[in-house]
């Protein structure tokens, strides 16, 4: 899961790869590399283990930047066989030096193919499966029998697994080739001149002429020209070019150390900008889903697929359809999704939750759903995503970038958006009046109780700075916040590296409870409702084995005062907007321990943003 950009072209490539590196760095941040080639087929790799700044700093002390031809392909790595050292960064090359290559995905046959090229005294320097597969296509070309085309399509055809890959060969300096299957790969045309990137963001402020290139193809790129080929067979493809008006702006922290916290904020905003427009009166208008409307309120049952946060916030959605509309939902992990039998048919709705909209794990559902004859419907944040693509409708979170890998704001809009979901589900099937729904609206739309979380942040910091040192949490939550305490644990462990745990409040009592000593902290999401009295208990029952008891609450009721070690108040909301105003307290709660340990909170160790391998 990495990302991947090249340029062709008469610009020196530098400027190009590493500021789309540094867009890429979201697909992974654990080492990185460039490799760019001469007219006359001198090759130069420059990678290090570390981020892109650090190639950065590298490639500049050496003067590369200066000497880059306009020709080059770069990568930022996340790890997936092989230690995230210099050696087994990308880009890779082959024995003989002719053939490099950068990859994203996964070979899954690498073993036996590697023992094969090994008995012809191939000789390996990397533990990547990536470097089987540059090694092969030097097989195949140094034969002499076969093309450079020839060789890259014949080691294609004996892969299996994922790959998006990007290769030079030094003896052909005026061809790049690209390729893919199983992970995205775009390609942007300009003026004689061409890109190729993982997604559109390293390519879209040079030219909006954008390729997708679909399942098993590949593209030639000359001089002057290029062609679509299949990966299976030698043949010319049309060229189905999009014209993309869409521009990324570079990313910036504004007055903030780190763009989680800017995040976080900014969920005053992405809120609500994320639903206006989007209902009128008592009306929900969802208009990307209305080319389905039709089947997606008649369907007898939806599933929601998704990984990590993106999970929880499905499993507030199903909370919320069920509630409001009584059709069941059912949430699968995308990565269980696609190998676990799934009675989806042409009766279900199958909505797909995915920031980026890259999860390589969500679009394998997707496509089975497709598969499966179900209307799929998407939820992300990326215009152009391949999600957005693979979908037969979706809905936008209006977010903006999300950069800090811990996700924020886009998880309170995706739970914003179901809201409205299940709301309009609801209204059609007559479940709900209109003046209900005219308050659910209303408070969906109001922003001033995120601003009151936000005043609170100095309060909430000054609580995170006692219980720092921690080593175990546990967080509790019932009905809509459960899925909320999933989501804090979550937070924390992903930032602060501190081991952490959310259940459902009383389950916690079959298990986890033999966990609690005086040491342990346990973070209780308590809204005023038909649960409030059992988790009263449920708090007591942590109180009587000595565990400290931290409240989120919206109640001012003393018994919770005198339970607490530490009481957050949130503003009275509805139900559905408290889960929201918990959920920033929860966030602000793991971010002030993260900096309080001093830690990288937007680029924790051994994660990235999106998750582009399964
Ligand atoms: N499997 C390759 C590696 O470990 C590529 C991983 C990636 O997509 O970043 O180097």
């Amino acid at each position: 899961m990495c990302g991947i950009v090249a340029y062709k072209g008469k610009k020196n490539c530098y400027p190009i790869l590493i500021n789309g590196l540094k867009k890429l760095e979201y697909r992974g941040y654990d080492s990185a590399g460039i490799a760019c080639i001469s007219g006359k087929g001198n090759i130069t790799i420059s990678k290090r283990s570390g981020k892109v700044k650090q190639l950065e700093e590298t490639l500049k002390k050496n003067n590369v930047h200066k000497k880059c031809t306009g020709t080059g392909i770069a990568h930022t790595r996340w790890a997936t066989h092989g230690r995230p050292n210099q050696v087994n960064s990308h880009p890779h090359n082959d024995q003989s030096g002719s053939i490099v290559l950068v990859h994203n995905g996964i070979i899954e046959n690498y073993d036996p193919i590697k023992k094969f090229l090994k008995s012809k005294n191939i000789k390996f320097k990397s533990e990547t499966d990536t470097e089987v597969l540059v090694q092969l296509i030097g097989y195949f070309y140094n034969k002499g029998k076969l093309t450079f085309e020839q060789s890259v399509r014949a080691a294609l055809q004996r892969v299996d697994g994922a790959y998006a890959i990007v290769v030079l060969n030094k003896n052909e300096p005026d061809k790049m080739i690209a390729a893919r299957k199983g992970s995205p790969l775009v390609l942007g045309i300009n003026e004689e001149e061409f890109f190729v990137g993982s997604d559109i963001s390293p390519i879209i402020n040079y030219t909006q002429q954008i390729i997708y290139l679909e399942e098993s193809q590949m593209a030639i790129i000359g001089e002057k020209d290029y062609e679509i080929k299949s990966i299976e067979k030698d043949i010319s493809l049309p060229k189905v070019v999009e014209k993309i008006d869409y521009k990324i702006d570079d990313y910036d922290k504004g007055k903030f150390k780190f763009f989680m916290h800017k995040e976080i904020h900014e969920q005053v905003d992405t809120i609500s900008n994320t639903i206006i427009g989007r209902t009128k009166g008592h009306n929900v208008l969802l208009n990307g889903l209305m080319e389905y409307w039709s089947q997606i309120e008649s369907a007898s049952k939806i599933y929601i697929t998704a990984c990590g946060t993106s999970w929880h916030a499905g499993l507030i959605g199903k909370n919320l359809i069920e509630r409001f509309s009584e059709v069941p939902v059912h949430v699968e992990y995308a990565s269980e999704f696609r190998y676990n039998k799934i009675l989806v048919d042409n009766d279900s709705v199958v909505i797909a939750i995915s920031q980026s909209g890259e999860t390589a794990d969500t679009l394998a559902a997707i496509k089975k759903a497709n598969d499966y004859g179900a209307i799929t419907i998407g939820i992300c944040n990326v215009p152009g995503s391949s999600i957005s693509r693979e979908t037969d409708c979706g809905v936008f979170t209006r977010c903006g970038h999300e950069v800090g890998v811990a996700s924020t704001k886009a998880f309170t809009a995706q739970i914003s958006i179901l809201y409205l979901f299940a709301l309009k589900l609801a209204y059609v099937k007559k479940q709900i009046s209109k003046s209900a729904m005219k308050a659910h609206l209303d408070f969906a739309s109001s922003v001033t109780k995120v601003k009151s979380i936000l005043r609170k942040e100095n309060y909430i910091k000054k609580i995170a700075s006692k219980y720092k040192n921690a080593s175990d949490f546990l967080y509790l939550g019932r009905g809509l916040n459960f899925p909320v305490a999933l989501e804090g644990a979550l937070k924390l462990k992903e930032i602060s590296y501190i081991h952490a745990e959310g259940y459902p409040a009383a389950e916690m009592k079959h298990g986890p409870i033999a966990l609690v000593d005086k040491n342990m902290p346990n973070v209780f999401i308590v809204p005023k409702d038909k649960t409030y009295d059992k988790i009263i208990s449920n708090i007591e029952e942590i109180k009587s084995r000595k565990g400290k008891i931290i409240i989120i609450t919206d109640s001012k009721e003393k018994v919770l005062k005198d339970l607490a070690n530490d009481l957050i108040v949130v503003p009275k909301t509805n139900h559905y907007m408290f889960c929201i105003l918990a959920t920033i307290v929860l966030q602000l709660f793991a971010y002030y321990i993260a900096v309080g340990k001093k830690l990288n909170v937007d680029q924790p160790r051994n994660l990235a943003k999106s998750v582009t391998v399964e």
